[in-house]
């Protein structure tokens, strides 16, 4: 069992305002509060971003990595950006080392509907609201290495770019995911339009984010290289994008 109230209590340290969104009532008559933190400096900045970990409770790196961001210095990227950030989507899990939620339910392919708690909060959390990009953070325990999707409207695609940094950190997964998603070059895929909107991200493409990427670490390596491996992809995406030219 991993300890929540760690997390929380680095989320109470960074003295930011933290938002519980809502609270999954699981087995065990616990309460599991999910919460989020929007990060941003004084000055309106033009472009929106939303990081989401945890989605997988057995894929800790997420979490942690969301963790991390929030806990460096972001100031250059506060000026080009705001940020909205769930570090963990599904508490349950992470706790219990679990993928699914406390009734056995993957999250991530729960988008379409409204019967499952953690997903209906992060739907309802959203509303409206648009983000130029948006980044979800999981792991794979059958990986070597790690791999990317990545959809965007305008098939503007920067999988490339961000695979060519993240190899700086470790070696692409050499094995096809086998998610039916087309490949753009080694290690980059596409959201596939066949999966619907029943994972977050594509649920996100379709209705929130012109632009998402979801990252991929393998649980083999050590924390802190996947962590720094999902930083990586989220640095590397943030500094094209905030090119004008190019987003
Ligand atoms: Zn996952």
């Amino acid at each position: 069992m991993r300890d929540y109230t760690e997390i929380t209590e680095r989320l109470i340290n960074l003295e930011l305002p933290i938002e519980c969104i809502g609270n999954v009532h699981a087995k065990e008559n616990l309460n599991w509060p999910i919460h989020q933190i929007h990060l941003a400096s004084s000055r309106d900045t033009p472009q929106s971003v939303l990081i989401t970990g945890g989605v997988h409770g057995d894929e800790p790196a997420g979490v942690e990595a969301a963790l991390q961001f929030l806990e460096r210095d972001n100031t250059e990227f506060l000026k080009q950006f705001s940020f909205t950030i769930i570090p963990c989507v599904n508490p349950y899990g992470y706790v219990h080392n679990t993928r699914e939620t406390h009734d056995d339910i993957d999250i991530n392919r729960s988008f379409e509907t409204d019967s499952v708690a953690e997903a209906a909060i992060v739907k309802k959390v959203l509303g409206q609201t648009q983000f130029s990009f948006a980044i979800d953070f999981h792991e794979d325990y059958d990986a070597t290495g790690f791999y990317l999707y990545e959809g965007r409207r305008d098939e503007k695609y920067i999988g490339p770019e961000l695979a060519t940094a993240a190899k700086a950190i470790g070696p692409v997964d050499p094995e096809d995911p086998g998610e039916d998603a087309p490949n753009l070059v080694e290690g980059v895929y596409k959201v596939a339009t066949e999966w619907g909107t029943q994972g977050l991200a594509p649920y996100l493409l379709h209705f929130h984010s012109k632009h998402v990427i979801i990252s991929e670490t393998p649980t083999v390596w050590q924390l802190e290289q996947r962590v720094a491996l999902h930083l990586t992809i989220l640095d590397t995406a943030l500094d094209i994008i905030s090119d004008p030219k190019i987003n």
